[in-house]
């Protein structure tokens, strides 16, 4: 029986560096390390099966929604049934070959009646995402609904106010182009908020067309260049500026503030 992602608390070297084969085996290998996780014993429970994730391993794009519902749930596959066909033709729209993704969840068991996760619960798969991250290694992540977005942003926002808007975050080691949307399960029930999903969706093209941003420095290579000694904050993930001459992106010009990253990956 597996523990959790043997690297979600410490992080090592990644061992498959830049090679697609490696990566591959490695998330190949996070799946299955996953299907035994009971982390969660409530969780572990309850669920059918761990929703893993499906998708292109080496794709530019990754979606991330809250948690597998009842339907992932039974079919072991994230975003399934309606609301991935709506996003689905969304992207296609604007001009993204879905099969070119690769989706996930925050959590990857399901949440018994949809309640809200418990903050241990979320805490102890956080190590999943950002390992899952890490290997497949996009240049965009969207977060997919309120709950989504709450966690991979670090702040309580409404989806409301940040939708569409994208910002540079850092996800266990790598640095992204975070793009929040509506989740496509409740658009299906709101014409203006397929509007907007729709709006949203079609900004996905150029960001992907930017040039990927910077990795931070590891804090404690930073602390050695620099010759001083890393604190317990230093250890926390840098902010991603925009690299230079990069064109301008909706947050990238506010540097993020280590404090409104998430702290479940923020590496400490
Ligand atoms: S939610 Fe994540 S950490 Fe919890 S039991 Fe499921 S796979 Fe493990």
């Amino acid at each position: 029986m597996s523990a959790g992602p043997s690297n979600a608390a410490a992080p090592e070297e990644d061992p498959a560096g830049g090679d697609a084969a490696p990566r591959r085996a490695a998330l190949e290998a996070l799946a299955r390390d996953a299907r035994g996780c009971r982390r969660c014993p409530q969780l572990a429970a309850a669920r059918t099966t761990v929703v893993f994730g499906r998708g292109d391993p080496d794709a530019e794009l990754l979606l991330v929604g809250a948690a597998p519902g009842r339907a992932e749930d039974r079919q072991g596959l994230p975003l399934v049934g309606e609301p991935a066909r709506l996003l689905d033709e969304l992207l296609r729209d604007a001009g993204i070959d879905p099969e070119r993704t690769y989706r996930t969840t925050v959590l990857r068991c399901r949440l018994p009646d949809n309640r809200d996760p418990l903050p241990e619960e979320v805490a102890h798969c956080a190590g999943y995402l950002a390992r899952t991250v890490e290997l497949v290694r996009p240049r965009v992540v969207v977060a997919l609904g309120a709950f989504a977005t709450k966690l991979l942003r670090g702040d309580p926002a409404p989806i409301r106010r940040v939708h569409g808007r994208d910002e540079i975050r850092t996800i266990g080691r790598r640095a992204v182009r975070l793009l929040p949307l509506y989740d496509p399960a409740a658009a299906l029930y709101a014409e203006d908020a397929v509007a907007a999903l729709r709006a949203d969706v079609a900004r996905l093209p150029a960001l992907l067309a930017l040039p990927a941003p910077p990795d931070p420095v590891p804090a404690v290579t930073a602390a050695v260049a620099s010759g001083s000694s890393p604190s317990g904050d230093a250890l926390h993930s840098a902010a991603v500026p925009e690299a230079d001459g990069a064109p301008p992106s909706a947050a990238a010009a506010s540097p993020v503030p280590a404090s409104d990253q998430l702290p479940l990956f923020g590496g400490s």
